[in-house]
């Protein structure tokens, strides 16, 4: 069975206090679910030391590939490994504004590993590829490039998440069939390296995801969590998406003990 993961990527906003103000708010419990907040760089270490105690997982939204030297306004893997657990590689964000292509980020996504870290490795279409059928491929050549020479052991450590463009901060989110075929594509093509590794890796859906729409996007079998971007802002508005997730989790054990 795998656990249902609550990630937050909270691009470039907020500040420390706010940080602060964001972790004394959050009113949600959980036990079985993952969760993980991927705040900016600046505020890695604020949220580790408020939210370590909570059980909140620490996720940064970039690395850059060299481990040390002249890169002015870079941040190494080691360095966020500091602070973080997780490290977001491949948002379509990246890919688009900063032209990140596959095998830079397939570089990052190395060097995320060998510092220890997890990368959350995200794929998606955009929706001229999803007009023209390209879909499929879009995401099997991202997938192909992107992971290139890791070992079993290091795909073990991935968290894949789907993140079609077209429903990225557009309020347009995937219907639950659309979400579940990429998620079973992406699972069985990973079967191709390994079956066991395929059941067992997090691949996790991103684009829209609110409250009102968590619960029908979770339930999809290939679905294990989300990576949400505006709805996890607000403490309130991303412990509601907690306690969702908490109770799926909760759910799928108890399915799993009376099966
Ligand atoms: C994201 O940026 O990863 C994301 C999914 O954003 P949103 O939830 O706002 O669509």
């Amino acid at each position: 069975m795998r656990q249902v993961i609550v990630a937050g990527n909270w691009k470039m906003n907020k500040t420390s206090q706010q940080v602060i103000d964001f972790v004394n708010k959050m009113n949600a419990e959980w036990k079985k679910c993952k969760v993980i907040i991927c705040p900016s760089h600046s505020l890695l270490s604020t949220l580790y030391q408020t939210g370590k105690n909570k059980g909140i997982c620490i996720g940064a939204q970039n690395i850059y590939y060299e481990s040390k030297g002249a890169f002015t306004g870079e941040t190494s893997s080691d360095q966020v490994k500091e602070f973080a657990e997780y490290v977001i590689i491949g948002h379509s964000e990246r890919r688009r504004i900063f032209g990140e292509d596959d095998s830079i980020l397939n570089k990052k996504v190395l060097s995320a590993l060998n510092s220890g870290l997890r990368p959350i490795f995200c794929v998606g279409e955009s929706s001229q590829q999803r007009k023209t059928h390209k879909e499929y491929e879009i995401i099997k050549e991202q997938l192909d490039n992107g992971l290139r020479s890791l070992s079993t052991d290091d795909i073990k450590k991935i968290i894949i998440a789907y993140e079609p463009v077209w429903a990225i901060g557009t309020g347009e989110v995937a219907t639950p069939q659309i979400a579940q075929e990429m998620h079973f594509f992406i699972r069985n093509h990973i079967k191709n390296i390994d079956g066991d590794i395929a059941d067992n890796i997090p691949i996790i859906y991103g684009g829209s995801v609110k409250v009102d729409n968590f619960y029908d996007i979770l339930r999809c079998d290939d679905v294990d969590g989300a990576l949400i971007g505006g709805a996890s802002l607000d403490a309130l508005n991303f412990s509601d998406l907690i306690k969702i997730g908490e109770k799926h989790n909760i759910d799928l054990i108890n399915m799993s003990d009376s099966s």
